[in-house]
C-alpha cells in the first residue's frame, strides 16, 4: 500500500469505484474516463510500478484475470472487438503508477482504429534492432 497511490485507496476502500471483479489477488473497476462505455482497468492488489517490478505469479495471475473480465466485458457490453493494452512509464502514456491493464470494448464506428500509425525501418535498422533485443535474454 502506496498511501498517495489512488488505486491503492481504492483497493484499501478509502476511494469509490464500480467494481467488476474481486479476488484474494486482482482487483477490476471501470475506467472512470472511458474510451468507450465499459473500458474496465485490471490490477494487482499489492503496489507495483510497472510489469516489470512484478514477480511473474502476479503477473500470471493478472494475464489469466485479464481474460476472464474480457470475456465478460465483451459479452456486458455487446462490443465488436476489444483492446487488451498496460502502459509502462510517461513515454508509453502511463498515468497512474500502480501497474493495471486495460480492457477496452471496440466497435466498428468508433474510430481509434489507427491510433498506432506504422511506419518503415530505415535500411539495416530492423537487423540492428532485433540483435540488440536479443542480447537481452
Ligand atoms: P494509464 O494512462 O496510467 O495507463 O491509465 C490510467 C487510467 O486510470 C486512465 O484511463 C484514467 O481514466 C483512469 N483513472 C484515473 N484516476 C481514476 C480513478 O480515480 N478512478 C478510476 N476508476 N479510474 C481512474
Ligand atoms: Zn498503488
Amino acid at each position: 500500500m502506496i498511501p498517495d497511490c489512488i488505486f491503492c485507496q481504492i483497493i484499501k476502500g478509502e476511494l469509490p469505484c464500480a467494481k467488476v471483479y474481486e479476488d484474494d489477488r486482482i482487483i477490476s473497476f471501470l475506467d472512470i474516463n472511458p474510451v468507450n462505455a465499459g473500458h474496465t482497468l485490471v490490477l494487482p492488489k499489492t503496489h507495483y510500478g510497472t510489469i516489470f517490478e512484478m514477480p511473474e505469479q502476479e503477473y500470471m495471475a493478472c494475464t489469466i484475470a485479464c481474460r476472464k473480465i474480457a470475456m465478460a466485458v465483451f459479452r456486458g457490453t455487446s462490443a465488436a472487438g476489444l483492446n487488451l493494452l498496460q502502459n509502462n512509464f510517461r513515454p508509453a502514456g502511463q498515468l497512474i503508477d500502480h501497474v493495471h491493464f486495460h480492457l477496452i470494448p471496440r466497435y466498428p464506428q468508433d474510430k481509434f482504429l489507427h491510433a498506432w500509425p506504422g511506419k518503415p525501418y530505415h535500411q539495416g535498422e530492423l537487423e540492428r534492432v532485433v540483435k540488440k533485443i536479443r542480447a537481452e535474454f
